[in-house]
């Protein structure tokens, strides 16, 4: 052999499987792209089911604007997206997903099956079905009600170093049901629904658009207390709203879970906002404690780039410091006003 032929290029199905280590972890990120999608699509009513965590199954219903049979197979191709066509409409991008990514790799690490209905008749729709990710899935006709049903079977069947991973099934549940969260306190309009083995979990209608309507939700997610011990604020400054609920001082937690943070719809962990807040609170949360929030920021999609992580969880702004300096002010305001009643105490 010369020198010259050490160098090949990857047959597709094994670049996809190692790209989908970027964006599938375990069951829970599987939830968070396939339910992104239904989001994107439209979907008005969105079904979870699982089994046994989601590394048996988890299949997603939702009543969006489904997939045209010729579309099917190319849903599950790499780069392939209906959400952006260039890079304009990169920045300012208004959709979850633009990377053509999930479903290849999802396709790629487990038995995938789409079946969907783009048009009104129920009788109309089809079925595509990828194992491992074979690289000419045959679409077949399946009746559907319009919008799509995808499942996953069988999570990492094909890749036993990522199989290795998973952890128990209640551990595997848990993180779904905390990407459930994020997703179902992301959009209230959305009527949602989380089974696990047969069994309802969570049932949410969609709640009416108001800060009641809000309140439910979360007390449905987050237990009533988060309501009862925590602020409505909603402020605008400089073209950046804040709105959402902050926990009151004597409600922080010795962990830092029930923080939820969105930009534009999205959740986000992002450093920059983590310390805005961390200094909103410094005063008046003792050492080691942790604020509770669900906050909602919304800005021109122009100056916040989502593209900088596979997953998207993290966003960069144009401008750090106008949006730090606006977070950390409108939160220190809000916990001034309360202080003097709530100063000190701790619990939880
Ligand atoms: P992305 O979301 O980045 O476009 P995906 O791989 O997640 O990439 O999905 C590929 C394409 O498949 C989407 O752009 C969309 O056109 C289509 N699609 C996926 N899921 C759905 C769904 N639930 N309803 C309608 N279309 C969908
Ligand atoms: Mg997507």
């Amino acid at each position: 052999m010369s020198e010259a032929s050490r160098i090949r290029v990857l047959d597709p199905r094994l670049a996809n499987q190692i790209a989908a280590g970027e964006v599938v972890e375990r069951p829970a990120s599987v939830v968070k792209e396939i339910v992104e999608n239904a989001i994107d699509a439209g979907g008005r009513r969105i079904e979870i089911e699982l089994e046994s965590g989601g590394t048996r199954l988890i299949r997603v219903r939702d009543d969006g604007c489904g997939i045209g049979e010729t579309d099917l197979p190319l849903a599950l191709s790499r780069h392939a997206t209906s959400k952006i066509a260039s890079l304009d409409d990169l920045e300012d991008v208004a959709s979850l997903g633009f990377r053509g990514e999930a479903l290849a790799s999802i396709s790629a690490v487990s038995r995938l099956e789409l079946i969907s209905n783009a048009a009104d008749d129920p009788s109309g729709g089809w079925r595509v079905v990828a194992e491992g990710r074979e690289m000419a899935p045959r679409v077949t006709p399946a009746p559907h009600p319009r919008g799509t049903s995808v499942l996953v079977r069988d999570l990492f069947f094909n890749t036993p170093a990522r199989r290795k991973f998973l952890r128990t099934e209640k551990t595997e549940f848990g993180h779904v049901e905390e990407a459930f969260r994020r997703l179902a306190l992301s959009r209230f309009d959305i009527t949602w629904l989380l089974r696990h083995n047969q069994k309802v979990v969570h049932q949410l209608p969609a709640a009416a658009d108001d800060q009641r309507g809000h309140e439910r939700r979360i007390a449905a997610l987050l237990g009533k207390r988060f309501i009862d011990e925590s602020l409505h604020l909603d402020i605008e400054a400089s073209g950046l709203r804040l709105w959402g609920w902050v926990g009151l001082p004597t409600h922080s937690r010795a962990q830092a879970d029930q923080q939820y943070f969105f930009v534009n719809g999205r959740v986000v962990r992002d450093r920059l906002v983590a310390h805005a807040i961390r200094q909103a609170y410094r005063d008046v949360l003792f050492h080691g404690r942790h604020p509770v929030f669900v906050l909602y920021l919304e800005l021109d999609p122009r100056v916040v780039d989502v593209n900088v992580h596979p997953t998207k969880h993290e966003v960069r702004f144009r401008d750090g410091r106008l949006v730090h300096d606006f977070l950390f002010s409108s939160l220190h305001r809000a916990l001034a006003e309360v202080r003097p009643n709530h100063q000190g105490a701790a619990d939880g």
